[in-house]
């Protein structure tokens, strides 16, 4: 979940940590967007000059919530390449309970900000699936990073290739278990023209088969979206083969939750 911090997310913590007990969920995180390494967009993430503001942030929605709901605090990291050593500063700058890392940027081509969105024209799709897939492995391969968001997110404009990228999925699939990384299941693709789960179905299933883990996240910018289409991304992983789901605390896997 993510803060105003990030400057396109809208409500107080205390709000998503209400809305949270609403819907019965008994932990949450914030994973709010980490500074960016590679320039400065006030408009997708905060400043490193924030971090500290983000901490005092969610310490006050722990101690305002205590009894009634864990309170996790992370980050959602870019990941660029090439800014490696700076990413990895920024995440050991403050103890986490897990970090997620993302691909939100092909060069320097943000390929999901509406701002942005016109450059799909100007590309080939299906090498634009390629070139997202390659770097979702290379974050998996930087060890930067516990969980990876959102991994077709290159899917939310709904533009989709016409060749078959299965290979790709597949290749995923096993770089992602050989560096334990957790696959996260984000409900937030069902309110984007992809009106689809984060990842699919036809992925799900390749990365079960493979036993990669996976967690769950509303990836809410919005306190009504905290927790929304859970019970359609606990369907689609026990549509995928999965029988439990994996939480974190102390960037470790401290449960393994049946699935049901
Ligand atoms: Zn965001
Ligand atoms: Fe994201």
């Amino acid at each position: 979940m993510h803060t105003p911090l990030c400057g396109h997310a809208t409500g107080e913590p205390q709000q998503y940590a209400r809305r949270a007990i609403e819907v019965g969920l008994k932990m949450i995180g914030f994973s709010d967007h980490a500074p960016l390494v590679s320039h400065k967009d006030p408009s997708i993430t905060m400043d490193r000059s924030q971090l500290p503001v983000y901490h005092h942030m969610i310490e006050s929605v722990r101690a305002e919530f205590d009894e009634e709901l864990e309170v996790l605090v992370g980050l959602e990291a870019d990941f660029i390449p090439g800014y490696e050593d700076l990413t990895r500063a920024i995440i050991n700058a403050y103890p986490y309970d897990y970090v997620i890392g993302s691909v939100h940027f092909i060069e320097k081509w943000g390929f999901d900000d509406p701002i942005q969105m016109k450059e799909w024209n100007a590309r080939d799709v299906n090498d634009v699936y390629r070139e997202y897939h390659r770097l979702l492995r290379k974050s998996a391969l930087s060890r930067l990073f516990d969980v990876l968001g959102h991994v077709d997110l290159v899917k939310k404009f709904d533009f989709h290739p016409t060749v078959d990228i299965t290979a790709e999925i597949e290749e995923n699939a096993r770089v992602f278990k050989k560096t334990g990384v957790i696959v996260e299941v984000n409900s937030s693709g069902l309110r984007k023209p992809a009106k689809e789960i984060y990842p699919s179905l036809h992925d799900l299933k390749i990365y079960c088969a493979k036993g990669v883990p996976i967690t769950f996240g509303s990836d809410a910018h919005d306190p009504h979206d905290v927790g929304r289409d859970f019970d359609k991304a606990r369907d689609l992983a026990l549509a995928a083969g999965y029988k439990e789901y994996v939480l974190l605390k102390n960037r470790k896997v401290t449960h393994n939750v049946l699935l049901s």
